[in-house]
């Protein structure tokens, strides 16, 4: 018999093959596979959307990505660093308004007086905000020794994202050298876990030389190695990065989406119990597309609470949307959207992972 969408969504457990059939849809089936997954995710988490207050600390990066804006070797952008005032106001306005939540995301930097500053930092939030922030941190790689001390001054979550998990893609969008190694980055997230944090991590999705095998992949890695968190999103060109070159190999903008919107709902019917960031990628090549992730299993939003005069020079990818707009601005802009999927915002909830809390032992699964 055939498979079809429908009795592949019956089964206890979708192995690569059905993921891959889930994948390559077409669009009347795919309205079954979000409505599926819609109702995975009210049934098992629930209808609530959390704030993650984005705080873009610096575009300084010792690395040099093939598909990122803010590489070291653009000279487009002013470099800049957020003095802990700048940090702090940001914290700030998250715990006033309820966020409970913020991301700390740099450029990779592993001097010892970067790894000193975000240590000062974490401490002064908590005393700022009376511990009543969690703090995921997004600093990219460093050491164990690193990790633990971000994690002993307050940090409770760590977002590593894999980029990709078939090992020869990822050498082709990175430099052939030791500071851009996949293995690095899996190791990276077994420290991550040991150390305590809950570990989110993620791909990029309609990337050159990128296949339906691939994110197939992707989504098993996710599961096999029991990822708390997830954030992911489409791949966005940017005119003065190596794999512009490359723009032709890759889906058009709406396959882009398409593909992105289903890697979350296969996501949420796998993994029912972790957190799905809509990230603000999909949001870039579709003014619906974080309404539609909201929609099809994700439960966490990033309003970006970088102050504006920053945000220009903090472009991973090109036409990152509301860059000129005030906190208050996309706080309403986010709230419509998660209205319009018929959610509600978790305001004054840390929102913590389900998957992590029953790794944990603190909560029984269902
Ligand atoms: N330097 C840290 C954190 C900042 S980059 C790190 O690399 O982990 C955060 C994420 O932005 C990356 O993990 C990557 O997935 C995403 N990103 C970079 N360039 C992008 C692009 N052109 N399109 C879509 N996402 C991109
Ligand atoms: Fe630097 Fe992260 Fe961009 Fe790579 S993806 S160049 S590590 S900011």
């Amino acid at each position: 018999m055939n498979p079809t969408v429908k009795n592949i969504l019956q089964k206890e457990y979708l192995a690569k093959d059905d993921l891959e059939f889930l994948l390559s849809s077409a669009e009347a089936d795919s309205e079954a596979l979000f409505q599926h997954a819609h109702e995975i995710k009210i049934a098992r988490i629930g209808r609530k959307v959390y704030f993650r207050g984005l705080i873009e600390y610096s575009n300084i990066c010792s690395k040099n990505c093939f598909y990122c804006g803010i590489r070291m070797d653009n000279s487009r952008y002013q470099r800049y660093t957020l003095t802990d005032e700048e940090v702090l106001e940001a914290a700030r306005y998250a715990h006033d308004n309820d966020f409970a939540s913020i991301v700390l995301q740099s450029g990779e930097q592993s001097s010892k007086a970067f790894t000193q500053a975000i240590e000062n930092l974490l401490v002064k939030i908590h005393s700022e905000t009376n511990g009543k922030l969690h703090i995921t941190l997004s600093l990219g790689e460093q050491t164990e020794d690193t990790y633990k001390r971000w994690y002993n001054a307050g940090a409770h979550r760590y977002l590593l994202r894999i980029e990709v998990s078939n090992p020869s893609l990822y050498a082709r969008i990175h430099p052939d050298d030791n500071r851009h190694l996949h293995k690095t980055r899996l190791e990276g997230l077994a420290l991550l876990k040991k150390t305590g944090y809950q570990v989110g991590t993620g791909v990029m999705i309609g990337l050159p030389f990128q296949t339906i095998s691939d994110l197939a992949d992707d989504l098993c890695f996710f599961r096999d190695f029991d990822i708390d968190m997830v954030g992911m999103g489409p791949y966005i060109d940017h005119t003065d990065t190596p794999l512009y070159a490359f723009r032709d190999q890759a889906p058009d903008a709406s396959k882009r989406v398409e593909l992105s919107i289903k890697m979350v709902a296969i996501l949420r019917i796998i993994m029912p119990d972790i957190n799905i960031a809509a990230t603000t990628a999909m949001q870039t090549l579709d003014p619906k597309g974080r309404e539609k992730a909201i929609y099809a299993g994700a439960n966490v939003i990033m309003p970006n609470l970088t102050p504006v005069k920053y945000r220009d020079n903090y472009l991973l990818y090109e036409n990152k949307p509301n860059v000129k707009d005030q906190p208050d601005e996309t706080r309403k802009a986010l709230e419509k959207h998660i209205r319009a999927a018929g959610d509600e915002i978790g305001y004054g909830e840390w929102g913590d992972s389900r998957h992590y809390k029953w790794r944990n032992g603190e909560i029984s699964k269902w």
